[in-house]
């Protein structure tokens, strides 16, 4: 049911916790299975030097949020906004069809981090 890559990144969650002194925070949520997915970043220069995640929720959402964050880091911010959630199923090799709105959860945190981010430094 679920790829392998799925597999790993819930068993070993990559860049998992919270940022140490972040400056951008956001928490998204969606209803259909609880999943609760909180993402924070050290951005610098535009630059996302690093990322964590702290996720509630289902496999699906762990693999996806930890997919996610190594996706967007070391990446400039705009390159980041850039992300989509097809493009975290893709890198994790699939996604059953119930379960994509899980992948939605982990672009819309990496938008909301980044949103967080530009009310902060206005
Ligand atoms: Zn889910």
């Amino acid at each position: 049911m679920y790829s392998e890559r799925v597999m790993d990144h819930f068993n070993n969650p990559r860049n998992m916790g919270e940022v140490e002194d972040y400056n951008a925070e956001g928490t998204v949520g969606n209803a259909k299975c609880g999943d609760i997915m909180r993402i924070t970043m050290r951005i610098e220069d535009e630059v996302i030097q690093d990322v964590k995640f702290k996720t509630f929720g289902c496999g699906a959402a762990v693999a996806t949020s930890s997919m996610a964050t190594e996706l967007v880091k070391g990446k400039p911010v705009e390159e980041a906004l850039k992300l989509t959630n097809s493009a975290v199923v893709e890198a994790l090799e699939g996604l059953p069809p119930v379960k994509v709105h899980c992948s939605v959860l982990a672009e819309e945190a990496v938008k909301a981090a980044i949103e967080d981010y530009r009310k902060r430094t206005q």
